[in-house]
C-alpha cells in the first residue's frame, strides 16, 4: 500500500489500512554514514532511505548491503581458495 506520512504515495510494504505498522509506526531517519548514498530521499519528518525504514539497523553489523556510496573492497589475497577444487578446476 502507498505511504500517508513520511512519503506520501509511495509503495511500502510496511503501511497497512491500520496505517504504518513498522516500529514506533513510522520510519526513522538515515545516519551519518548514510551521508552520499542514492537512496536518500526527502520525507516529512526529514531525510529518509526508501530502502531501508531504520538505517541505523543496516549499518549496526558493518558495511549497509544497499549503500550505493560505499563498497566492500576484497582483496586477492584475502580471498580464500579450496586447493582440491582449485585443482578440478584447473583440470577441465
Ligand atoms: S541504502 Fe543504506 S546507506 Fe543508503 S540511505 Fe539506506 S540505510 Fe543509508
Amino acid at each position: 500500500m502507498q505511504c500517508q506520512t513520511v512519503l506520501p504515495d509511495t509503495e511500502c510494504t510496511f503501511w497497512s489500512k491500520n496505517g504504518c505498522i513498522f516500529e514506533g509506526n513510522t520510519c526513522q531517519n538515515v545516519i551519518e554514514m548514510c551521508e552520499g548514498c542514492d537512496h536518500i530521499v526527502d520525507g516529512s519528518i526529514g531525510p529518509v532511505c526508501v530502502k531501508a525504514p531504520a538505517p541505523i539497523k543496516k549499518w549496526s553489523t558493518g558495511l549497509c548491503n544497499f549503500a550505493t556510496h560505499r563498497k566492500v573492497e576484497v582483496k586477492i589475497s584475502d580471498v580464500k581458495v579450496n586447493p582440491i577444487k582449485a585443482s578440478k578446476r584447473a583440470g577441465r
